[in-house]
């Protein structure tokens, strides 16, 4: 990298240098801060002063002191070797770091993010002689066991190949050479880089048309999110936020997982450090890493990193859709992402909007989240991939109405609103039924209809309709008492009960229950709304409202979750003619 000495600095003020006699430098520019060569970014420029962004500890900065432009934008090393990695907000990998000053970051340090002698073996899929556009694939390298790396023509480069080679090269070698159009040799590699803050192209957008299958009930069957879709789950402290994310990285219909670490408190990240690593991928029965980026911010980073850190991660997750996979990206959370705009947002005295933050949080979040999307990769023969993000917010006190979550609720398509009061009754997962909502229902429903079952749709309005209704007579309860319900409202109550405790409730270190097919969900669904139906009917007749709630099938349907996969057709058929049978027992009188 070249350094180009340009200015001095003349203010520091945390995060934030300011130096004068930068006129050559640009907006977004890299720019090593002192001799002790600390990484900053350029985020405002006046003339020849420039505010930077540094993201390492600027204690012990003077003014007067260097400050050195590289002429380039922050940007991502993009090729084999990202899988399993874990890198800091800025792409540097923090093992190799740990390895070479300890476990603190000593300032300054410069290791490349992907490994230069770590040596890969590339097959080639074209041929010398091939016209090849940006997005085509040249060949590809088996980077971990469950992850093909499709090493791919960069966006801007296209020619006829001229020499393509096979076997083992580390990322620096050239495994292509391409002739341009002016007779110019280009030479391509397994690594390419891209500018974090600048979308990776793509041919076009295409609707969010299939559902992320989760596994999770709560979410697959009432409030899914699409592949390619966008998602925000606020958790207050406790309420089941890490869990909920660690099953959507580990059974969500994603190749690929992007795990952000904003660095929520000090400790926590280390958490993710110590934890992520252990999760056992359920496909594979490898660790969950041979899928999985690791970025995270430890707690020995300035704040500003953690600004950086949802670019260079969105922008990892990107280059694998390129490849035409699904790839689920989760932010932990973006309220600590967002107190660092607001932290630099202060700095440069800049006007605060709603409780200081400035008044482009709500765009720039908007930005973040629109690289999400089903999109058609550019190229030749275009691969279909799809990027969907999850992003975790954490209002203090679990209170929505914070500037962070309603400028992330005006944007995504999804919420799931985790609720302490549901986590402090232990109903896993805590996402409040009542409060969350998917846009994307009505338009997966043709999806899970064909695909499941065609009585999907109906099934999930009628769950819907007996929890609000549930809702709206524990209101009544609570002013005249269970008793003064009448025996077809009891029977709601009830019914809706076992929609909460035998459907929703769902135990993520249950063995079974961890994971539920669609087609169990399916039967599940059935159980819970064909028992209230038949009772319903039942009751019409005559039936005893004390003997239906009391019938032992209910405590079948109950254990019906705990039911292997391979026999949920029997265990299914078996509890539906039990109920038949135990409602006819109802309606017979005492003294028939
Ligand atoms: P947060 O990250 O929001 O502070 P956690 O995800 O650590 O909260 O969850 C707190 C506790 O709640 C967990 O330790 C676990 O015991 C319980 N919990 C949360 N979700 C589930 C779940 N789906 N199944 C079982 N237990 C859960």
């Amino acid at each position: 990298m070249i350094l180009l000495n340009s200015g001095s600095i003349t203010k520091v003020s945390g995060p934030l240098v300011v130096a004068s006699g930068m006129r050559e430098a640009n907006m977004f520019d890299v720019v090593r801060v002192s001799e002790q060569r600390l990484i900053g970014e350029i985020i405002e420029m006046r003339g020849d002063r420039a505010s930077i962004q540094v993201y390492e500890e600027t204690s012990g900065l003077r003014t007067g002191e260097a400050v050195f432009s590289t002429g380039e934008p922050l940007s991502v090393e993009l090729g084999p070797g990202l899988i399993g990695g874990i890198f800091d907000g800025i792409q540097r990998p923090l093992e190799e770091i740990m390895k070479i000053a300890g476990n603190n970051l000593t300032r300054g340090i410069e290791v490349p993010a992907l490994s230069r002698e770590k040596e890969w073996k590339f097959t080639p899929c074209v041929n010398v002689g091939d016209t090849v556009v940006g997005g085509d694939v040249l060949g590809t390298v088996q980077e971990t066991e469950v992850v093909l790396h499709k090493i791919m023509v960069p966006p801007t480069m296209k020619g006829v190949v001229r020499e393509i080679s096979e076997g083992t090269c580390t990322v620096e070698d050239t495994i292509a050479i391409l002739e341009d159009g002016n007779g110019n040799p280009l030479t391509i590699g397994l690594m390419q880089k891209w500018p974090v803050r600048k979308g990776r192209p793509y041919a076009r957008k295409l609707a969010p048309k299939m559902p992320l299958v989760t596994g999770q009930r709560v979410i697959d069957a009432l409030f899914p999110i699409a592949k390619g879709g966008v998602a925000a789950i606020p958790g207050p402290f406790g309420s089941g936020k890490t869990v909920t994310q660690h099953q959507l990285a580990k059974w969500a219909e994603a190749d690929i997982v992007v795990y952000i670490g904003c660095g929520e408190r000090g400790n926590e990240m280390t958490d993710v450090l110590g934890e992520f690593p252990e999760l056992i991928d359920p496909h594979t029965g490898k660790s969950l890493m041979e899928r999985t980026v690791l970025i995270a911010n430890t707690s020995d980073m300035p704040v500003a990193a953690r600004e950086a850190s949802i670019y260079t991660g969105i922008t990892i997750a990107e280059y694998f859709r390129d490849m035409g996979y699904s790839v689920a990206l989760m932010a932990d959370s973006t309220s600590r992402w967002a107190e660092a705009l607001r932290e630099m947002s202060g700095r440069l005295e800049e006007m605060p909007g709603e409780e200081g933050y400035p008044a482009y949080l709500g765009s720039r979040l908007a930005q973040f989240y629109e690289r999400a999307g089903r999109v058609e990769s550019i190229g030749t023969t275009p691969r279909e991939g799809a990027l969907s993000v999850i992003g975790a917010v954490s209002p203090a006190g679990g209170d929505i109405s914070e500037p962070v979550s309603q400028a992330t609720l005006r944007i995504v398509k999804v919420f799931w609103g985790l609720d302490s009061a549901l986590a402090y009754k232990r109903h896993f997962p805590a996402i409040n039924w009542l409060t969350s909502y998917s846009l994307y229902a009505s338009s997966l429903g043709e999806w899970f209809n064909t695909n499941v079952d065609a009585d999907w749709t109906e099934l999930r309005a009628r769950i819907m309709q007996m929890l609000s209704r549930e809702a709206e007579l524990e209101e009544i309860v609570k002013l005249v008492g269970m008793d003064a319900l009448s025996p077809t409202d009891r029977l709601t109550m009830e019914a809706a009960r076992s929609v909460r405790e035998d459907f929703l409730h769902q135990l993520a270190f249950h063995e079974i229950d961890t994971y539920t097919s669609l087609k169990k969900q399916l039967l599940m669904m059935r159980l819970v709304v064909g028992f209230y139906d038949k009772a319903n009917a039942c009751l019409a007749e005559g039936g005893d409202i004390e003997k239906i709630v009391n019938m032992p099938v209910r405590e079948d349907i109950g254990r019906f979750k705990y039911v292997e996969e391979a026999d949920i057709d029997t265990a299914y058929e078996e509890i539906s003619a039990a109920l038949d049978a135990q409602l006819a027992a109802a309606k017979e009188r005492e003294d028939d």
